[in-house]
């Protein structure tokens, strides 16, 4: 098991945005959260990242306490996790190579290694003619598969995306969606995605977990949560 949220609580305003959440994702999942606007999705996405630290509960990555009511005991840059949001948010003033080679070079990996990695890149995300290219010369389909290799070039443990398609078209976002299943697969990685969109969510998730509320209110495969669903609107 590589994440373990143990009950879970975040008060704003003495409002909990998140409200006795537990849930354990398992190494190289895809989990998916489903759930309506303001239902503490980004939040829950957030105190994994150790943006924002649980009031109340314990967060657990790899065996290793992370966070704890109110502490946070490992730093987000000690925490070996990636992510990839709605708004991209590439370097604007650095070249695509930059924008992959900027992680690289704070963890002091040689020259020829980062232009090694840079280059496998590239090619998983399918943007290896790209590479000298500015992020304002590229469409929001490609910023985006640039913004998830910089996350990826990192080999964090975990991938976080919250709502990374949601800004672009249905092609596109069907398109990225095969890409980010493919890639998901290939590297093994460990995935929670966010989404408000239920279509998205059951086409990526191993394991939707429907939110509402700041509660979890079913976990299940694409076929029990839609059921879940369904049965709840008759
Ligand atoms: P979602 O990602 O599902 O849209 P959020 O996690 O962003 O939901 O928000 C959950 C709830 O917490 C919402 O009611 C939101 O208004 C509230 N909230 C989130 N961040 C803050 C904040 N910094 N200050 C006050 N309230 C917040």
């Amino acid at each position: 098991m590589i994440v373990e949220i143990d009950n879970v609580f975040k008060y704003y305003n003495k409002i909990p945005a998140i409200n006795g959440v537990s849930l354990n994702i398992e190494k190289s999942e895809r989990v998916v959260v489903l759930g309506p606007s303001g239902c503490g999705k980004t939040t829950l996405l957030r105190i994994i990242a150790g943006f924002i630290q649980p009031d109340e509960g314990k967060v657990t990555i790899d065996g290793l306490v992370v966070a704890m009511t109110g502490r946070c005991l490992v730093e987000p840059e000690s925490r070996k996790i990636g992510m990839v949001f709605q708004d991209i948010a590439l370097w604007p003033h650095m070249s695509v190579y930059g924008n992959l080679e900027f992680g690289l070079r704070a963890k002091n990996i040689s020259r020829e290694k980062r232009n090694r990695l840079i280059d496998e890149m590239l090619e998983k995300v399918q943007m290896t003619h790209f590479k000298d290219a500015s992020p304002g010369d590229l469409s929001g389909g490609q910023q985006q598969r640039i913004a998830l290799a910089r996350a990826l070039i990192m080999q964090p443990r975990i991938l976080l995306m919250d709502e990374p398609l949601s800004n672009l078209d249905l092609d596109l976002n069907l398109l990225l969606r095969k890409e980010i299943l493919r890639m998901q697969e290939d590297l093994g990685i460990t995935m929670l995605y966010v989404t408000h969109d239920r279509e998205e969510a059951f086409s990526l998730a191993m394991r939707v977990v429907l939110m509402g509320h700041g509660r979890i209110q079913k976990i299940g495969n694409a076929d029990e949560v839609s059921k879940y669903l369904l049965d709840l609107s008759m």
